[in-house]
């Protein structure tokens, strides 16, 4: 099948956009009018520059609103698409993309849809043009995938067909079972898109959200496998409009496209098995189950702050790197590992995650058929095979075996001997703060290569801005990410600006921590006020949750109790918490609380001062 795009999904000028397509690997575009209404380029120009990258212009969409229309209005369509038609004739384009019809004035009839689409087959087939005709979400008459098929069975033309836009029968809540009838033969076109869920209006939603394929929440996979299953083999083509790509490099975005095309595959060849080989490389299926495994924190030397932070949480030296300067401590089951090594800028301390997700070679493979790069590192002899894989935003993620084996991060390490180990629980989740531009990605990347699913977005007042937050988290595993994009202050941190700990009896363990110093956040009084007013908690109960300065959440599930240490300079702070019961969520309706104590704390507290 060939891999195509949008030219309107990628920034830039019509030159540009056709050379980052073709770099990314694609072999078809879709060339989206206004992109050669406003090139320099001639139609034929633009022709023998795609044939020379190897790009079949594989749609046109010229024109809008061609169905519906009042019959006085119809002979002016007729001349546009006549028009647009001598256009497609010099860029050698033989699919032309017909919406429905948004306006205000279109006539609810579907004889008059049918003739009219008739008309218009007739008239393309004349030119060696065959019609896609897509039912626009917003369609006015016209919105659902069942109401085109119908139209274009009526316009009984065999230059008119259906077109298959992913996100528009997906916003409108159908899903693959909407195709069952419609031969393969008769679809025209298949086009592809990923979006958050939103509720919203469904024009603003395509125009400013889609997103690429393992990027979103929707069911891409189960349109593309129905349509697929019909016999469709013709272009597989993104076309995702969005804020994000219109001020995204038109390199990255063509790269982030080709990769959510190949999870696409991925994700086929379980239900089209037959499809895999021609649509992508076969990735090697991701980790049966992902669990966090440590923390590595950057600890540059003179850099004190982390290591007394860490020392102060109870922390212990556990091991010597056997070949970098790196050394393990840990809490119980929570570990981390300090880089003397120099830090990165502008990061906030924690630059790697270490998850175990066995095999690690599958998962490096996994990787590296994803195109996601790999860390360049120096591994010493006999040392743990440890494949790194860095995410858009820049977080280096090592994947390690299980205890015991070969390629367990552990083994590279000379251990220390000790009294105790401590009694945290271990790594409950991580917080990485991306640019805006990055969330789809960064999402991505987990998504794809670990098969973590994300939850819905969420948005979160800040005392100077808003908080947008993405969690994910495995099927089947420990490790939890949540991603942030603060939108407060351009000079936000970015990286991982919180690691939270999981452990028993957090009130004792925070009373402990701040004997030796550990600074936590002060929870203003009123919040317990609310508390009360939000949970029949019993008086006592609400006394001792704010003597240790708690904060609290429950769901029928079960309870939390967590606290936060004051930030350090950079942003970076833990979090402790006690999860009771099942409960499952990160205490997000406190997080306002934690947003506005943090803004009022000064933050770069030096830990024991
Ligand atoms: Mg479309």
């Amino acid at each position: 099948m060939r891999k195509g795009i949008a030219t309107v999904s990628l920034s830039g000028v019509l030159g540009d956009k056709l050379d980052a397509v073709a770099r990314a690997g694609f072999d078809a575009i879709e060339l989206f009018d206004n992109d050669l209404i406003g090139s320099p380029l001639s139609p034929r120009d633009v022709a023998s520059r795609c044939a020379d990258l190897g790009l079949e212009i594989a749609l046109f969409q010229p024109i809008r609103d061609l169905e519906g229309v009042p019959p006085e209005r119809f002979e002016g369509v007729l001349h546009r698409l006549r028009t647009k038609l001598g256009v497609m004739g010099d860029l050698g384009a033989t699919t032309l993309l017909a919406c429905s019809n948004a306006g205000a004035d279109a006539v609810d009839d579907v004889d008059l849809t049918a003739e009219q689409l008739h008309r218009v087959g007739e008239v393309a087939g004349e030119h060696g043009v065959t019609v896609a005709f897509e039912a626009l979400a917003w369609g006015r008459h016209v919105n659902r995938v069942g109401q085109a098929w119908e139209a274009v069975t009526r316009a009984d033309h065999p230059a008119v067909t259906l077109a298959v836009d992913t996100f528009h029968i997906l916003a409108r809540g159908d899903d693959g079972t909407a195709l069952a009838g419609v031969p393969g033969d008769r679809i025209g076109f298949l086009q592809v898109a990923d979006a958050p869920l939103l509720d919203m209006n469904l024009l603003e939603w395509s125009r400013h959200f889609r997103c690429f394929p393992g990027q979103g929440t929707l069911d891409v996979t189960g349109v593309v496998a129905a349509t697929l299953a019909a016999g469709y083999r013709g272009p597989l083509s993104l076309e995702v409009f969005s804020d994000v790509v219109r001020e995204t490099d038109a390199l990255v975005t063509a790269r982030a496209a080709m990769r959510s095309l190949l999870f696409l595959g991925d994700q086929l060849a379980h239900a089209v098995p037959a499809v895999e080989r021609d649509l992508v490389s076969a990735a090697p299926p991701p980790a049966a189950r992902t669990d966090a495994a440590f923390l590595e924190i950057a600890n540059p030397a003179g850099d004190s702050d982390v290591e007394k932070l860490f020392g102060a949480l109870g922390f212990v030296l556990a091991g010597r790197h056997r070949s970098k300067p790196v050394t393990w401590w840990r809490n119980g089951d929570a570990h981390v590992v300090l880089n003397d090594g120099p830090g990165p800028p502008r990061s906030p301390h924690a630059t790697a995650l270490g998850v175990s997700a066995p095999p690690v070679e599958t998962v490096a493979a996994r990787a590296a058929a994803l195109l996601w790069p790999e860390v360049s590192t120096t591994r010493g002899a006999d040392e743990a095979m440890l494949p790194g894989i860095t995410s858009p935003s820049g977080l280096h993620v090592f994947v390690s075996d299980t205890p015991g084996h070969d390629d367990h991060w552990q083994r590279d390490f000379e251990p220390v001997e000790h009294a105790g180990v401590g009694t945290w629980l271990g790594i409950d989740h991580l917080a990485i703060s991306v640019p805006p531009h990055q969330l789809n990605e960064e999402t991505a990347f987990f998504r794809t290569l670990f098969d973590l699913a994300p939850g819905a977005p969420e948005e979160f007042m800040e005392p100077h801005g808003r908080l947008r937050s993405l969690a994910l988290r495995p099927a089947d595993g420990d490790l939890r990410v949540v991603l942030n994009v603060s939108e407060a202050s351009a000079e936000a941190p970015y990286g991982v600006t919180q690691v939270a700990f999981r452990c028993d009896h957090v009130a004792r363990v925070v009373d402990e921590l701040r004997s030796r110093g550990v600074p936590f956040l002060r929870i203003p009084d009123n919040y317990y006020v609310d508390l009360v007013a939000r949970f029949d908690l019993a008086a006592e109960d609400v006394a001792r949750l704010r003597h240790h300065q708690l904060l609290y959440d429950r769901s029928p599930r079960g309870e939390l109790l967590h606290a936060y240490t004051d930030p350090l300079a950079t942003g970076f702070h833990v979090e402790l918490l006690e999860r009771r019961g099942d409960y499952d969520g990160y205490g997000s309706a406190n997080t306002f609380v934690r947003l506005a104590a943090q803004a009022s704390d000064p933050a770069g507290v030096v830990v024991g001062s």
